[in-house]
């Protein structure tokens, strides 16, 4: 990666359950050396370590709604302390409130940063559900599953790193996937118009393949690096 003349990269990823934010996420990890930093993930390891704030968050994930500002504010604030974030970090699934944008703005300028793009992962509503319901993933290596759409090749066995363990998250059902996008559209979708307003706002077409949608995140996030 070429020197960072600006301060490390902040990327966001915006865009409904399902739409591949994680996915994307971990792709342009690889590529370009940034730090994924999954807020679900954040609060699902806090649940699974059962600390306050997971104990806090648990029935809230359950039942497909957001979790606290200030619960997933002082999750995040912990994460961005740590040495590793220097990279510049794609932010996956947060913010997701007005108030955690506000929030995130103020943590940046705390260091003299910004928000450098908000990328835009644009979907049809009506295939998230069928997409979330029935995604698994490698217990192993994290590589992600579908039943329909995207099977391993062999039957139980992971294509990436041949582990035989997979994990479903707990909230990967029809019902609480509707319940998550009806929380995207009224809590998250209007931070949309929030980036547009301070000029940082990409929109990708998200519905095509895996590998064209990385290729024009790809070319977004070396302008951010370059
Ligand atoms: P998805 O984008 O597929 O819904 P995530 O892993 O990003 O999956 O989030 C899973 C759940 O974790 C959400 O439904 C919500 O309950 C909680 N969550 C994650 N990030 C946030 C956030 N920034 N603010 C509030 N709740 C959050
Ligand atoms: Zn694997």
């Amino acid at each position: 990666m070429n020197e960072v003349t600006t301060g490390p990269a902040v990327l966001i990823l915006l865009g409904p359950p399902g739409a591949g934010k994680g996915t994307q996420a971990r792709l342009l990890e690889e590529r370009f050396g940034l730090i994924q930093l999954s807020t679900g993930d954040l609060l699902r390891a806090a649940v699974a370590a059962g600390t306050p704030a997971g104990r806090a968050a648990k029935s809230v994930m359950e039942a497909g709604g957001l979790v606290s500002d200030d619960t997933v504010l002082a999750i995040l604030a912990d994460r961005m302390a740590e040495p590793d974030v220097k990279a510049g970090v794609i932010l996956d699934g947060f913010p997701r409130t007005a108030g955690q944008a506000e929030a995130l703005d103020a943590l940046l300028a705390r260091t003299g940063q910004k928000v450098g793009a908000a990328i835009s992962l644009e979907v049809d509503d009506e295939a998230m559900v069928g997409r979330v319901a029935g995604r698994f993933s490698c217990a192993a290596c994290g590589e992600g599953y579908h039943d329909a759409g995207k099977p391993t090749a062999t039957a139980g066995t992971c294509d990436k790193c041949g582990g035989t363990a997979f994990k479903r998250r707990a909230d990967d059902n029809a019902e609480t996937a509707r319940a998550r996008l009806q929380a995207y559209h009224a809590q998250t979708a209007p931070l949309i118009a929030h980036y547009r307003s301070l000029g940082v706002l990409e929109s990708v077409d998200a519905m095509g393949a895996i590998t064209d949608i990385a290729a024009a995140l790809g070319s977004f996030v070396a302008r951010q690096t370059g």
